[in-house]
């Protein structure tokens, strides 16, 4: 049976299900809990991230309405902007980046395959997130193209479907391994991932506290990061023909490790990067996992999750950022 999700357009960008694995030696040197990881840094699209599951249901609405390019906008080194390059170059569409700061001398990380996807960079300045992508579309309007504006983060509704099915997906690897979570952890920032889950774990029954940790106060930038959650959950309710309405009961934000801001790295970051490279061999970013991970070992340290839970950790992606942060990753305070 066709469900309303089903009936989205949705165009074909990565590899799923991603796997589920657990981190038995991470579990083991901390002495508990058991920890369980959604590797969606390999959903297989230029380096992969949870930018893809969006992604899919944005280019099939672009593809759908007859667009011919993509425009987005985001920080130098977002993986946003990446993965939106990659999935417009699988899909046969031009794309446009709005990025804020200038052009540095050599591009590195995410940038340098931004290049290489072959999009189209604007510099932008002090304004980081896509400020300018309004008057952008207007001049490619006027030159004849049909842009389609991917929102920041690809956070709106339709890009949280992608979270909404990844709960889906999720729901029948535990069923079929027989496992059961008392909580899922992921850094929440513009609030896609979070908004889609929200609302995935209520349609598919996933019983289980759905936390996210903030990267950045008030990322989202428009108003009350908590509200701006409930808005996009709703809205993606809405999107699916769900009539559960989500207030702030629903959310659950970790919002104490924020640290010295978005993108600065810290003592928290350092070690949980170091962590789970030496202990799994699996890389977290410097600015979203690491950030996410950290949290998830102080909340065990602290107490707050017991041995005797059963944690899942979403890896969101974001380890093309590891380069570019090189320098604070291994001379701290430099
Ligand atoms: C964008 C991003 C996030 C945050 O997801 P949102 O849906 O924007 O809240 C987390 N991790 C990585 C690696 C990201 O690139």
């Amino acid at each position: 049976m066709q469900t309303p999700l089903d009936q989205q357009p949705r165009a074909s960008l990565g590899f799923f299900p991603t796997p589920l694995v657990e981190l038995s030696r991470l579990s083991r040197y901390l002495g508990g809990p058991r920890i369980l990881m959604k590797r969606d840094d390999q959903t297989g699209l230029a380096l992969g991230g949870n930018k893809t599951r969006k992604l899919e249901y944005l280019v099939g609405a672009a593809l759908a309405a007859g667009c011919d390019t993509l425009i987005t906008g985001g920080a130098a080194q977002s993986n946003h902007c990446r993965q939106t390059a990659a999935a417009a170059a699988a899909s046969g569409l031009a794309c446009h980046l709005v990025l804020g700061g200038e052009a540095p001398e050599t591009p590195d990380g995410n940038l340098l395959l931004d290049q290489l996807l072959g999009a189209v960079i604007h510099w932008s300045g002090e304004l980081r997130k896509g400020e300018r992508i309004p008057e952008i579309a207007e001049q490619l309007r006027a030159a004849g193209r049909k842009p389609y504006i991917v929102p920041y983060g690809g956070s709106n509704a339709v890009g949280a479907l992608g979270y909404v099915n990844a709960a889906a997906e999720l729901q029948q690897q535990l069923d079929k391994q027989n496992l059961q979570i008392d909580r899922m952890l992921f850094a929440s920032s513009s609030g896609g991932t979070h908004a889609g889950l929200i609302v995935g774990t209520y349609q598919y029954e996933l019983r289980c506290e759905v936390a996210g940790i903030s990267i950045d106060k008030d990322e989202a930038g428009d108003g009350p990061y908590p509200e701006h959650l409930c808005q996009l959950a709703n809205a993606t309710a809405d999107l699916l023909g769900i009539d559960q309405r989500f207030d702030s009961s629903a959310i659950t934000l970790q919002d104490q490790f924020t640290g010295a801001g978005y993108g600065v790295v810290g003592e928290l970051e350092r070690e949980a990067i170091k962590l789970l490279a030496t202990q799994e061999g699996i890389l977290v970013d410097p600015v979203y996992t690491g950030r996410a991970m950290g949290a998830l070992l102080q909340l065990i340290e602290q107490g707050v999750y017991t041995k005797d839970e059963t944690l899942l950790f979403w890896h969101t992606g974001g380890a093309p950022a590891l380069f570019p942060y090189a320098a604070s990753l291994i001379n701290p305070g430099r």
